[in-house]
């Protein structure tokens, strides 16, 4: 059983979607400091606000303030899976390293093809693709 969080503040990234007929919640905790091993390093927050900058291309140790490349830091990191297959309807959990990949799909809206950045993973029972894509805005 994959541990789920108590809080969103727990993640770096936490989403649920709808996939046709399945469904997917996916969440990556944040990983200890590579520097102090304490802190959790997080999106470094707006002094003014207290908010974290979602867009900030690093992440902060609260503990040390040891600064990491986003991408660097993200590559360390797994994320927690669980589904119900939109294929074939077989509800499983897995983990696959937090990494995007260019995928491409069909634009429902313009019915262009697409590509569009997303986390792949294959259902355990089908091993059909099942992506999480971005969020379109
Ligand atoms: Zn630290
Ligand atoms: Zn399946």
């Amino acid at each position: 059983m994959l541990k789920e969080p108590e809080s969103i503040e727990e993640c770096v990234y936490f989403t649920r979607r709808l996939i046709g007929e399945g469904k997917v919640v996916a969440w990556v905790f944040k990983a200890k400091c590579k520097k102090c091993g304490e802190g959790l390093m997080g999106k470094p927050k707006d002094p003014k606000t207290g908010k974290p900058k979602i867009r900030a291309t690093e992440y902060v140790c609260p503990s040390c303030g040891n600064v990491e490349e986003k991408k660097e830091y993200e590559e360390r990191l797994t994320v927690n899976i669980k589904y119900k297959c939109p294929h074939c309807s077989f509800e499983g959990e897995i983990q696959i390293p937090f990494k995007r990949k260019k995928v491409s799909r069909i634009n429902e809206e313009t019915g262009k093809r697409e590509s569009v950045d997303a986390l792949r993973f294959q259902c355990n029972k089908c091993e059909k693709n099942i992506d999480i894509t971005k969020k379109m805005k």
